[in-house]
């Protein structure tokens, strides 16, 4: 499977049936495993063998999932969370504790930015934001003696921007720290950021994956290539013996490849317990099944889309990276030559009345506090989830009071545009 393309990966990895076994995944909806002897157990506390004992710590049905994440992101280990929000918290906290500091992109999605710098904040641990539009220069300033991780979305959501990875695994792996890359917008169908230098990839995979807006999930692909060991005193949960499970040393015992995902298993899911049912990793995987199919199509309508508004005289703006003008089009070109997704953002002339009028007249697009699933859904963020703030506070944090973000969903995209087209006739 290794060696295979992406769309059979897609379909096919993490799950090889046994002769007369089930062909799709088996949901092991049971919260324990029996076992014979207590001595066979005891193996299983000790990280002495693998198995199961309880599914807070690990579930055959979501580990299935998660192989396949790994063989699509190009990594040597994963493991699913409840939902992106712990996969990101998980990832950073792994490697972070209090007296910690991160160096991250501004531009990230407003979940992990509150994740960050409220509630990470609390825990003693410090950020510093850069522009991901930043000089390898002003990059490398923002790193202290303490900084443990980089941290950046290769889209970043609703921005859309696009994380220069090269520049920021250079700087990051210069000062001994690995660069955690949120890669939930393209996925791994087109973008994998492991190839690019990243060392940890986190997905919500409540978005694209999915793929349906049926389920809420996350997830944490390690590259397995960070040498912990090589930087042993910045890491001490990795490099020296945790006393919580009998004095072993990750990064002695499980190596390069699996030091991190075990940790965090072990350690994290087991004291905080975000885990993702089966229920959940059987559906994300009916998902990841169509996802090389559904991806190039929500490119192709977001394109269609981002093109037909670019050209009209009602609006303003559009961002989309696949715009030729866009300022991140040229990054985009080379780190997703086949498209990123397809959420497209624009302004509308004459602010939020007029936003709020061009929604209500769409047919076909949703209003929703949610992207990436099969339908066209659409919101405003300033009369939203931003809209405690004025008009120049808006404008300010980069969202215009006239701004949609609208992800194309996979309908056809002359219908897609035929209702824009009557809808913004209204306004
Ligand atoms: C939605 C999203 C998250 C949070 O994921 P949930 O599954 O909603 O917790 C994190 N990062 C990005 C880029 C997202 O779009």
């Amino acid at each position: 499977m290794d060696n295979m393309k992406i769309n059979t990966k897609c379909v096919q990895a993490g799950y090889r049936p046994g002769n007369g076994e089930p062909r799709q995944i088996p949901i092991i909806q049971s919260t324990t495993f029996k076992y014979d002897t207590s001595e066979d157990m005891g193996k299983l506390f000790d990280l002495e063998e693998s198995g199961y004992f309880y599914s807070r710590l690990q579930n055959p049905t979501c580990d299935l999932v998660a192989a396949k994440l790994a063989a699509l992101e190009g990594g040597s280990a994963a493991m699913l969370t409840s939902s992106g929000q712990a996969a990101n918290f998980f990832a950073l906290f792994n490697i972070c504790e209090a007296g910690s500091h991160i160096v991250s992109s501004s531009s990230i999605y407003g979940g992990t930015f509150n994740l960050i710098s409220v509630t990470m904040a609390k825990m003693g641990i410090d950020v510093t934001f850069v522009s991901p539009d930043c000089t390898e220069e002003e990059l490398n300033a923002a790193f202290k003696d303490n900084t443990r991780a980089v941290f950046g979305e290769t889209i970043a959501n609703p921005a859309l921007t696009v994380l220069d990875i090269e520049k920021f695994a250079r700087a990051a792996h210069a000062h001994g720290i690995p660069l955690i890359v949120d890669n939930t917008f393209p996925t791994p169908v087109n973008c994998r950021p492991i190839e690019w230098g990243a060392d940890i990839v986190t997905h919500s995979t409540t978005k694209y994956m999915d793929g349906h807006g049926a389920a809420v999930g996350g997830a944490i692909i390690d590259s397995g290539k960070f040498d912990w060991m090589a930087h042993k005193d910045k890491f001490p949960g990795l490099t020296t013996p945790d006393e919580s499970y009998h004095g072993i040393v990750y990064a002695e015992k499980f190596g390069i490849e699996g030091a991190f995902i075990t940790k965090a298993t072990s350690q994290l899911m087991r004291d905080l317990g975000c885990v993702q049912s089966p229920q959940s990793a059987y559906i994300l995987n009916l998902g990841l099944e169509s996802l090389h199919v559904r991806m190039p199509r929500h490119v192709e309508n977001g394109q269609a889309v981002a093109e037909f508004l670019s050209s009209h005289e009602k609006i303003e703006k559009v961002n989309y990276p696949g715009l030729a003008s866009d300022p991140y089009h040229e990054l985009s070109m080379k780190y997703m030559p086949n498209g990123g997704c397809g959420v497209v953002s624009f302004e509308i002339k004459g602010g939020r009345d007029q936003a709020q009028r061009f929604m209500k007249e769409l047919k076909l697009a949703a209003i929703e506090t949610h992207v990436a699933d099969a339908r066209t859904c659409c919101l405003n963020p300033a009369t939203s989830t931003h809209r405690q703030m004025n008009d120049e506070q808006l404008k300010a944090a980069g969202i215009p009071a006239g701004l949609v973000r609208m992800s194309c969903g996979l309908e056809d995209k002359e219908d897609l545009i035929a209702d824009l087209k009557q809808a913004l006739s209204k306004v």
